[in-house]
């Protein structure tokens, strides 16, 4: 053996995804992400992600966990909690008390809520107030053309869904941003401070109506025509979840098409591969559940985020209708012998930015599946530190299934951090480890991705799922 074989054997690298893979899977590759493009356009919301969950898993033979007093193995279930959480099981063929294998993504990306009481003219113009949601760079969703989607209600009950902006023959909304021209002084500021929360007014209207008697005239006109449109007056934005989202679809980027352009892909990007691999799996022995949630980030809260009891209370409804009974034991039993991937993005590296990473401990794009052991912030603050003995396994699944893998931390030590809903799943008493794709631009509104680590993030759940 000479020095530089013995070298390679005892020294680690990491390996592109495209050194590897064979030309069939790189079309399967292909295939996997021209259907996540149309899943991206299709759910730009936590609801709309929901919606389309649920249409996929009914076509996969999933019915409502509501309809089944028993479950055996073999049985595809699900259940929506509020229309922005969803929860996919199939039932395994071994003793839950096993355990069960967990994948969980969420479907709430960055973007701009509509305040309460929105709406306002000023200088002839209709605008609309908003809240931003979630850690987002506002100076990036000045300029740019957005959509309205969102649920409101009219004062009958009539609940009417809002979607404008997507179709090429739409209107699309924006928030302007000041010239050059006459910037010395916004230039001059820090970019935190350079566009404030308060100036993030999306433009929908300026056609002031004929009327003597009325002061706001372009308000009038707005409100004359939702109503007309949707039924609505200016009360109903009180109760509506509206939500402002870039309008932009989903491109392939590159002369190869090897990346994909799109708004929302953290953690959508996940959430798609985990509905992928649930879908795909063929009577598991562990029983396999995906969950799909809301609010991460936040902060994982409310009744339809990870800290939500929804999850345990459905496992309990699961455990209950395989077993005929439930004990607070028998639930105890199940979630500590039960493991997660928390199916979550990563920071890729940028090469424009390189100073912020520190590169043997970072995951790149077009490396693969990319594996998180901690988050958190400055020392592993709020973090989920996955047990060395889950950390092998996990890896050792990976390898002998051909997932290509690679594994790091978000950033420098001191330079920030950010958490997952893994910390939220291990304080359940589970085993749990980041698993999901590297991201550049992530929060922005046009968030970059590899296909070939989309690919891999797919076969890394569908591993989990069928071995451990
Ligand atoms: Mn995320
Ligand atoms: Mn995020």
């Amino acid at each position: 053996m000479t020095n530089k074989e013995l070298f390679d054997e005892l020294s680690y690298e990491r390996k592109n995804v495209y050194e590897v893979i064979n030309d069939s899977q790189k079309q399967e590759m292909f295939t996997l992400c021209d259907e996540y493009r149309i899943f991206l356009d299709e759910g730009k919301t936590e609801r709309e992600c929901v919606n389309k969950a649920l249409e996929m898993a009914k076509k996969h033979g999933f019915t409502d966990i509501a309809s089944k007093s028993q479950l055996k193995a073999g049985d595809k279930v699900y259940k929506v909690n509020r229309n922005k959480n969803i929860l996919l099981a199939v039932i395994g063929s071994d003793d839950i008390k096993n355990g069960i294998n967990l994948v969980g993504a969420h479907i709430d990306s960055p973007r701009l809520d509509l305040k309460q009481n929105p709406l306002y003219e000023s200088d002839d113009m209709a605008f609309l107030k908003t809240h931003y949601y979630g850690g987002l760079k506002k100076y990036q969703w000045t300029a740019i053309p957005l959509a309205i989607h969102g649920i409101i209600f009219t004062k009958e009950g009539k609940q009417v869904t809002l979607n404008v902006g997507e179709n090429d023959s739409d209107p699309v909304f924006c928030i302007t941003d000041l010239l050059p021209h006459l910037a010395k002084d916004q230039m001059a500021k820090k970019m935190t401070e350079g566009i404030e929360g308060e100036k993030l007014n999306v433009l929908i209207g300026g056609m002031p109506i004929k009327a003597d008697d009325v002061k706001e005239k372009v308000k009038f006109s707005v409100l004359k025509l939702l109503n007309e449109r949707y039924g609505i007056t200016e009360r109903d934005f009180q109760s509506a979840e509206i939500e402002i989202v870039p309008a932009f679809k989903a491109r392939n980027i590159g002369f190869d098409e090897s990346f994909i352009g799109a708004y929302g892909q953290d953690d959508r990007v996940c959430a798609f591969t985990t509905l992928k691999a649930i879908f795909d799996i063929k009577e598991p022995k562990k029983t396999a559940i995906a969950i799909l949630v809301d609010k991460e980030e936040i902060g994982s809260t409310g009744n339809t985020g990870m800290l939500s009891a929804f999850f345990g209370m459905t496992v309990a409804e699961i455990i209950e209708k395989i077993k005929g009974v439930c004990s607070m034991v028998d639930y105890n039993n199940v979630i500590e012998n039960s493991a997660c991937m928390s199916s979550d993005v990563s920071a890729a590296v940028d090469p424009n930015y390189e100073s912020v990473f520190e590169k043997k401990n970072s995951t790149f794009a077009g490396y693969g599946m990319a594996l998180v052991k901690y988050t958190g912030s400055r020392g592993k603050s709020s973090s989920s530190d996955a047990n060395a003995e889950f950390v092998y396994n996990i890896c050792k699944i990976m390898d002998d299934n051909d997932v290509i893998w690679q594994s790091g931390e978000l950033g420098k030590v001191d330079q920030g951090g950010g958490g997952t809903i893994a910390q939220y799943v291990a304080n359940l008493n589970m085993d749990v480890i980041d698993c999901g794709v590297p991201v550049l631009s992530m929060h922005s509104p046009f968030e970059v991705t590899a296909k070939s680590d989309i690919y891999m993030a797919y076969k890394s759940y569908m591993a989990f799922y069928n071995n451990r």
